[in-house]
């Protein structure tokens, strides 16, 4: 496996005459970009203000107004509802969790774990009938997720990630080894392990987002567009709390920061979240031949046991989209708002997709893009209400988002509410972790961590029968 492809390599990537790099994700290309919604007018007060019109912020707005039709909740978004990682996801939704179950356990329990873990097995099935009871068409399709080892070292940490998911949560039919000609075919070359869980499904993220915003509005939810929040203010002396724009100030009993991957660039949060890059590209429709040798029938979402680990799933228009982490981080938690994908993350996930499917390596690449989600220093998800200064947050899904952020939406909803409830009780309530360093150590210790992972991957593919040191290292200087 290389790390570093040549000028050769980069001009043999079979484009569309119509390839497009950026442009937000292929999930508008396919959807067409929606027309914007009108700014905030100006000052205004409501109950609820929510800042962010990604999945975090419309579920918890839907939930809102559904449990109390009365609360005025407003949501403002810079761009349009689902510009950011809602609208350009792998369309996973999985009841994957990213956060160390050890460490939340220290705080609440390994019961209390098990008990989110579950929530989010269940939130898969929650999208999905929110989404058929809103009419969204989002060529949602549960045909579960599928992991392959193409190594003996992934193999090895496939088999040990069973037993011990199964220590957290997950039931043996949850998560479990497939017999090597299992139906529905799905042929990955180079697999010699793998592994099923019933509990995904693949979801087109900019129909959903789209879909959701559309439901949230028809609930009376006021979502004003073209707003950009420079500065959120929790409750102080007689003062509410308040987000402030360019265009007014919006004043209310809770404020909700749900910009995940850009919260970054909002002051005073620089270094709570480091905002990661994840790259993807989806390729022409298939013929029905290559589809023939593929398979696919089932529609699962699919993934490797790599460290630097892909993300695939079969469009519902017959093309693959795959994705992986291409160039992480940039330095000063810098971010690209269009989607524009480095030649190199391009040629990276080219090289992935023929390498998985030797089939689709003829079939033009139509177009690469990128979105950004947050992570915490402790690489632990969070959902967190500060009654006294009426703010509130939730994010850190570290690439785990589609379902967690239906799950945060509902936690919020019950916090606001003032509710105690199971969702309330879940040990990732109030989870604080310290900041990111600041740069140059941010950025030196996130690309040194990334190339180790590189190196141990390289490794594991040559001759490693066991997990790589150098992945150890990795994950000890990045804190995971
Ligand atoms: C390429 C890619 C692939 C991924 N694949 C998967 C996957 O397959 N499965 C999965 O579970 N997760 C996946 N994720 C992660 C998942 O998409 C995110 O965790 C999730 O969408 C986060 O939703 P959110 O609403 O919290 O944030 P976002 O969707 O990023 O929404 C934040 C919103 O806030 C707005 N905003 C930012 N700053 C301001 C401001 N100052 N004022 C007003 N509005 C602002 C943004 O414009 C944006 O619309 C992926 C992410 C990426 C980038």
């Amino acid at each position: 496996m290389k790390l570093i492809a040549n000028a050769a390599e980069m001009r043999a990537i079979p484009r569309s005459t119509e390839f497009r790099n950026g442009g937000v994700s292929f999930w508008y290309r396919d959807a067409g970009l929606p027309e914007r919604r009108a700014p905030l007018p100006g000052d205004a007060d409501y109950d609820v203000c929510v800042v962010g019109a990604g999945y975090t912020g419309l579920w918890t707005a839907y939930y809102l107004k559904k449990a109390r039709p009365d609360l005025r909740v407003a949501v403002l978004e810079r761009e349009f509802a689902g510009f950011g990682a809602s609208g350009r996801n792998g369309g996973w939704l999985s009841a994957e969790f990213a956060g160390s179950r050890e460490r939340y356990a220290e705080s609440h329990g390994k019961g209390a774990v098990i008990a989110l873990q579950r929530a989010m097995m269940a939130a898969v099935d929650e999208v999905i009938e929110v989404a058929e009871a809103e009419s969204i068409d989002a060529d949602i399709v549960k045909g579960g997720m599928r992991t392959v080892a193409t190594n003996p070292a992934q193999k090895a940490r496939l088999l040990e990630e069973i037993t011990y998911l199964q220590e957290w949560g997950y039931w043996p039919e949850d998560f479990y080894l497939l017999e090597p000609d299992h139906e529905p075919r799905l042929r990955v070359d180079g697999t010699i392990a793998e592994a099923f869980s019933p509990h995904a499904a693949r979801v087109q993220p900019a129909k959903l987002a789209r879909g959701l915003a559309a439901a949230v509005a028809a609930l009376g939810v006021d979502v004003f567009e073209d707003t950009a929040v420079t500065e959120i203010r929790g409750r102080q002396g007689g003062e509410s709390a308040a987000a402030v724009t360019e265009r007014g100030t919006v004043r209310a009993a809770h404020v909700i920061r749900a910009t995940e991957g850009f919260t970054a660039s909002m002051a005073g949060e620089r270094r709570q979240w480091l905002p990661m890059h994840s790259s993807m590209i989806a390729t022409e429709p298939l013929s029905a031949e290559a589809w023939k040798r593929i398979g696919w029938e089932g529609r699962e979402v699919l993934g490797d046991a790599a460290h630097a680990y892909v993300y695939a799933q079969r469009t519902a228009d017959d093309r693959i989209a795959i994705g992986g982490r291409g160039a992480p981080y940039r330095f000063g938690s810098g971010h690209d708002n269009n989607g524009a994908t480095q030649p190199q993350a391009i040629a990276e996930l080219w090289r992935a997709l023929v390498r998985l499917f030797p089939a689709a390596s003829e079939v033009p690449v139509a177009h690469a893009w990128s979105g950004v989600l947050g992570v915490s220093r402790d690489w632990c998800p969070t959902v967190h209400l500060d009654s006294a200064e009426g703010l509130g947050w939730a994010g850190g899904y570290v690439g785990s988002g589609v379902t967690a952020s239906n799950l945060a939406g509902r936690t919020l909803r019950d916090l606001v509410l003032g509710r105690t409830t199971e969702l309330t009780r879940l040990p990732w309530v109030g989870h604080r972790a310290r900041g990111w360093e600041p740069e140059p150590l941010r950025w030196i210790g996130t690309q040194v961590s990334h190339g180790l992972y590189r190196t141990a991957d390289r490794r594991e593919a040559d001759h490693g029968a066991e997990t790589s040191t150098f992945a150890d290292l990795a994950a000890r200087i990045s804190g995971r």
